[in-house]
């Protein structure tokens, strides 16, 4: 065993799944001392409202958990990913070395041994197969120095394993999509109320997905600002540089208010209940007739009503200019949606 005065160190990549939470508690029995990194992305779902659920398990452990945004190093992976997208628009591969990258860093940081994940053989199509699960450690510079405790035993022994710092003989060889032997392990470890699989990834959800690729297609500068416009309303494409985003209820029309930036145009029907359209880009007068016509359709009033009057302007407080609009027919809708 490798001579270290204090007690071994790892650093863990911690979701707050059933899979890492697992994972940190097979390392913590073998008597290492783990820190933990939380990576949020402006695409992660949260599923325990208003706690993060890496923060409730390191609490649950007792041990310390460094949460890391990445934004803009995520965007550039998202607009020209080195190793495609998975069925969505996620960038899976390239996304797990930009994360695992940074787990490196913070390894060498602090001077632990190793970096370790909840990552099970064959559980996830595009990350988790052998050759990516390869591919990731030599691109993140972990080459030998990556543990997967739950399916340790069907992979080549790591560093930590070969020094004896971690008993392999105390570690798994889960594989696979059945999150059975998970389930049965926690019960068996007596973690109970684990989350079910901890939040998701917004990149893989269809409609989601089909908005930002809409969006790097069109748009390859966005910002935090256009993603977060992502995640509200109704989104139809109506010219290469023009979108509209209706909101479909009162919250998402605070939502888009508190999102308008300079330059865009904001829409609402007067003298009836109406959605807030926000027109995003350089539009001209056939966009602002289009965008007021997919306000009037969203708008409560009647549909035997031929026009209404639309208020439109770049400020929300004035809305200083007017036009009459006749709500855009469905299958125009249809082809503008995003
Ligand atoms: S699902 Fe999303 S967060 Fe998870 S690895 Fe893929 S791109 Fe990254």
């Amino acid at each position: 065993m490798k001579n270290r005065e204090s007690k071994p160190k790892a650093i863990a990549l911690l979701s707050g799944g059933l899979d890492s939470t697992l994972a940190v508690k097979l390392i913590l029995d073998q008597g290492i001392e783990v820190e933990a990194l939380n990576f949020v992305t402006p695409f992660c779902t949260c599923n325990r409202k208003g706690r993060c659920e890496a923060q409730h398990v390191a609490d649950r452990f007792g041990i310390p958990v460094k949460v890391i945004g990445l934004v803009e190093e995520f965007f550039q992976v998202i607009r020209k990913p080195r190793y495609g997208y998975g069925s969505g628009m996620n960038p899976c591969l390239d996304c797990r070395v930009l994360m695992f990258s940074r787990a490196r860093a913070r390894m060498e940081e602090v001077d632990a041994a190793f970096v370790f994940t909840g990552e099970v053989l064959g559980e996830r199509p595009m990350s988790q197969r052998r050759e990516a699960m390869r591919l990731i450690e030599r691109e993140s510079g972990l080459a030998g120095r990556l543990l997967r405790p739950l399916s340790a035993k069907l992979l080549p022994p790591t560093i930590a394993e070969k020094e004896g710092l971690v008993d392999r003989d105390k570690l798994l060889a889960v594989e696979g999509r059945s999150r059975k032997p998970q389930i049965a392990l926690a019960e068996q470890h007596n973690i109970g109320d684990y989350p079910c699989p901890a939040g998701g990834c917004r990149l893989t959800d269809p409609g989601f997905a089909r908005r930002m690729r809409d969006l790097v297609r069109h748009k390859e500068d966005f910002d935090l600002n256009d993603v977060n416009l992502l995640k509200v309303g109704r989104h139809f494409r109506l010219s290469p540089e023009v979108k509209a985003v209706v909101g479909r209820d009162e919250e998402e029309n605070h939502r888009i208010l508190a999102l308008a930036k300079e330059g865009d145009i904001l829409f609402e029907v007067q003298g009836y209940g109406s959605p807030i359209t926000l027109l995003r880009g350089q539009a001209g007068e056939g966009e602002i007739h289009l965008a007021a016509a997919i306000t009037a359709r969203y708008s409560d009033a009647p549909a035997d009503k031929q026009e209404v009057m639309v208020g439109y302007g770049l400020d929300y407080a004035t809305l200083d200019g007017n036009l009459r609009a006749s709500s855009l027919k469905e299958d125009q809708l249809a082809e503008l949606r995003v």
